[in-house]
């Protein structure tokens, strides 16, 4: 995309809303579905240019709100909260928020029905089931609403504005979807690209295709899309980025790529401007608590949907981290009054960023750091990311062999790299290997290479160049603060 200057940048983007009454055409009256969501981008609109302090003194009364709801309506939460000694009354600011226990994956997995809210206002619409993978596979069960729903609606159509994306154009996702589902060669096809944009602009088709076909199959797929638009995960772009210069296609109407869902290594940005001449957007979500941070559309910084989420980042005594510092990502979901999430640890790390220079208030993450299990565990305790990511399209390029990777750490003494290979690795080659892991890991470990036929994805169809299976006590003992 174009550069421009930050006044054009800051022009609202032309809408086209729908008409809903006969007679109308220009200006379209829209009905009540779509006058909901614009309401809400008017309010967003405004929301983002306000300072960040501004910002959390609106936060802090719908954090009250929810906590009271939370408090009345779940045995989790008031056990919680009465064994800590507060009553949501006493929550007044991020003092006493802060003394809030966190909320982890394993108490999701082991109270999940007693975090469902026993009254739910019907104001807040259907309820959905969303789920997500936990740490040790087995999924949590989240209850979402029409709220909840609302504003994932909000953050994606902020999102198509905020990046200025051409309405007209043509969306081809690539994504985790259940087996069977938009399979290879054709996947499915939408006439338009959801219900975030519907009756408000006029876009073009979207098509999905199923993460589970090969390469091979998506990148037929792709060329005969002809997308303006490309949304899947980094390690997903990374390989069709290599597929594409080692087979020499293009995608001559695309206009940008959109990653979500992995951490994205700062070399897949790289190598989508120099392979197709295109930007990567990223995005920061999840399954269970929906946005919670967009790329800025001025910088590479990560603004956090404020006006959705209440996103921590503290450090290992709970402490806030300050801007520079890496933190764990504690999130809470402000209007999820079905399944309430408060101080949840997502089990993300991130940097916490300086205030953007676009001006917007939104607090900002300078880099998201994936999850505690792709950190390995050092046999004093410590932690370290691993700098193995993408090493498939770029470090391990004087290893030819090599198709795939997965590197285990199964203890504090050894690693194991699975590995998807055109032929057996010489001797020679295993030992040149074993001193890039112990460089990548930072740490002589023990080095066992396993031959294997393929490298699953995760549950939720994501990639991961590097797994932990150490646990760390430790980590989970926040939660007893
Ligand atoms: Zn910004």
């Amino acid at each position: 995309m174009a550069t421009r200057d930050a006044a054009d940048q800051r022009k609202p983007a032309t809408l086209d809303v729908r008409t809903t009454v006969n007679g109308t055409i220009w200006p379209g009256i829209p009905g009540p579905f779509v006058s909901q969501l614009l309401a809400m981008q008017a309010q967003f609109e405004a929301a983002q240019w306000l300072s960040s302090a501004e910002i959390l003194a609106r936060q802090m009364p719908q954090l009250g709100r929810l906590l009271a709801h939370a408090y009345d309506t779940t045995a989790f939460y008031r056990r919680r909260l009465d064994a800590v000694g507060l009553s949501p009354e006493q929550v007044r600011g991020p003092d006493q928020w802060r003394r809030l226990p966190l909320l982890t994956r394993a108490d999701m997995q082991q109270h999940q029905s007693e975090l469902i809210s026993c009254a739910v206002p019907d104001a807040h619409g259907p309820h959905s089931q969303l789920f997500t993978s936990g740490s040790t596979g087995r999924p949590v069960m989240v209850i979402g609403t029409g709220v909840t729903q609302l504003f994932w609606n909000c953050c994606t159509l902020r999102d198509h504005l905020w990046h200025r994306r051409a309405p007209g154009g043509t969306l081809a996702a690539i994504r985790s979807l259940p087996a069977g589902q938009a399979p290879a060669p054709d996947g499915v096809t939408a006439e338009d690209w959801g219900p975030a944009t519907r009756g408000i602009v006029h876009t073009g088709p979207s098509h999905t295709l199923n993460i589970s076909s090969t390469v091979d199959e998506q990148a037929v797929w792709l060329q005969q899309r002809a997308p303006d638009y490309l949304l899947t995960y980094p390690s997903n772009l990374a390989a069709l980025i290599q597929h594409s210069q080692a087979h020499g296609w293009r995608l001559p109407s695309l206009r940008e790529a959109r990653t979500f869902g992995e951490l994205l290594d700062p070399r897949v940005r790289r190598a989508c401007r120099r392979a197709w001449n295109v930007a990567v957007v990223d995005m920061y979500s999840s399954q269970e608590v929906g946005y919670i941070a967009l790329q800025c559309p001025e910088t590479e910084n990560y603004h956090v949907q404020a006006e959705n989420v209440l996103v921590e980042v503290v450090d290992e005594q709970g402490r806030a981290c300050e801007p520079g510092e890496v933190g764990r990502v504690v999130v809470t979901a402000l209007h999820n009054f079905a399944t309430p999430l408060v101080r949840y640890d997502i089990g993300d790390y991130a940097e916490v960023g300086e205030a953007c220079p676009c001006g917007r208030g939104l607090p900002t993450l300078r880099r998201i750091m994936g999850r505690a299990r792709n950190m390995a565990v050092l046999p004093d305790g410590r932690r370290r990311w691993p700098a193995v990511e993408l090493a498939g399209t770029t470090d391990l390029a004087e290893f030819p062999p090599i198709h795939q990777f997965q590197l285990v750490q199964r203890n504090l003494s050894l690693m194991e790299m699975l590995l998807v290979v055109h032929r057996r690795l010489t001797a020679m080659e295993e030992d040149r290997l074993r001193g890039w892991v112990i460089t990548a890991v930072g740490h002589p470990f023990e080095v066992k290479f396993i031959y294997v036929d393929a490298i699953p994805r995760s549950p939720l169809g994501k990639f991961e160049d590097f797994r932990c299976e150490v646990e760390t006590p430790a980590l989970e003992g926040l939660n007893d603060a």
